[in-house]
């Protein structure tokens, strides 16, 4: 076997070569050459620490004339086998597409700038866990400059970025949920709540949403309503009593933000009847579901799911039991897209 060395004075360039060029003497050429080759073996990985960081945690893609930016607020592992309704299934399912258990759950919170208002769809699980703040300044926007927040349910995941230790996190934003979701959350005595679960979730809606409430920076909706020009609410109740998507419309591109009707998109799109043990009314969360996804299907509407493989938005097309779920395609320049 030749050594890198010996092929090396084989590749060396002839005597009769370098006749031409007198300047550059043979011998120099030669040691020249065995340099480069050999350098890059001298500096072994192993005194080079691997990087380990992840790039910046935002996405950003145009949808007719509004800009949508997706930040990433993280991932969690989860063992979603043990709190789905079909533990086998579940189970069977990520073995097929040979994917590890716990999976990774995403937390992914978007932003709509329409061209008159930044609009973002709930806020992560907040500053001690969650990465929404910095992965938001990186993209280029300030907290300050987010006009308004869309809730879709009053789980810690999705407001606890809204504040931190009684402090408004977004100081100029107004935050909007359905009636319903605020009555049930806050209105309710956190002490009869049937579950220490939804009790401790009431006392984090208080100290999320209250700031807000008390800046008279929270409004309210009821039913199918236009809140901003290309943005209206669309109920999908059982998650939570209140659960709401909301539909954006630009130009002719739609999508739907669609909160927690979708929590592991490798198991719900293909089995959309499994449930998992956070909805609170799990026959309606799986009804809103399979309405949601159906009319996202027919009709051709993006879909950003908060718990969905970051970034989280991709299409749908219809099969025979459930759903195949396709991802949007990566695009390296942000530009508009006609459908
Ligand atoms: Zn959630």
């Amino acid at each position: 076997m030749q050594t890198p060395a010996l092929l090396l004075v084989k590749q060396c360039p002839s005597r009769h070569s370098f006749q031409k060029r007198p300047s550059t003497p043979f011998w120099i050429s030669c040691f020249a050459i065995l340099l480069a080759i050999t350098l890059p073996d001298s500096l072994h990985a192993e005194d080079v620490p691997m990087a380990k960081t992840q790039s910046d945690g935002y996405y950003r893609m145009m949808l007719g004339e509004f800009e949508l930016t997706v930040f990433s607020d993280g991932t969690s592992p989860k063992a979603i086998d043990q709190i789905m309704s079909d533990p086998a299934k579940v189970r069977a399912e990520f073995e097929k597409i040979h994917l590890p258990m716990p999976y990774q759950s995403s937390y992914n919170v978007f932003l709509i700038h329409t061209g008159k208002k930044l609009v973002m769809f709930d806020t992560g699980r907040g500053i001690k866990n969650g990465h929404l703040q910095e992965n938001l300044r990186k993209s280029g926007y300030e907290p300050s400059q987010i006009d308004a927040i869309l809730i879709t349910h009053m789980h810690g995941d999705h407001v606890g970025g809204l504040s931190h230790q009684g402090k408004r996190q977004f100081p100029n934003a107004t935050v909007y949920a359905s009636k319903q979701e605020a009555d049930f959350w806050l209105k309710t005595k956190p002490e009869d709540f049937s579950s220490d679960r939804w009790k401790g979730n009431a006392l984090r809606a208080h100290a999320t949403v209250d700031p807000y409430i008390e800046a008279g920076k929270f409004k309210t909706f009821d039913g199918i309503q236009q809140l901003f020009p290309g943005i209206s609410t669309l109920p999908t109740h059982g998650h939570t009593p209140g659960h709401s998507a909301y539909l954006v419309q630009s130009q002719n591109r739609n999508i739907l933000f669609i909160g927690d009707t979708i929590h592991c998109a490798e198991v719900q799109f293909p089995h959309p009847a499994i449930t998992i043990q956070y909805d609170y009314e799990p026959d309606h969360a799986k009804a809103a579901r399979l309405k949601l996804l159906a009319t996202a299907a027919d009709n051709g509407y993006i879909i950003a799911g908060p718990h969905i493989s970051y970034p989280g938005i991709g299409h749908l097309s219809k099969l025979d039991d459930g759903f195949r779920w396709v991802p949007v395609q990566y695009q390296y320049e942000v530009k508009s897209q006609t459908k």
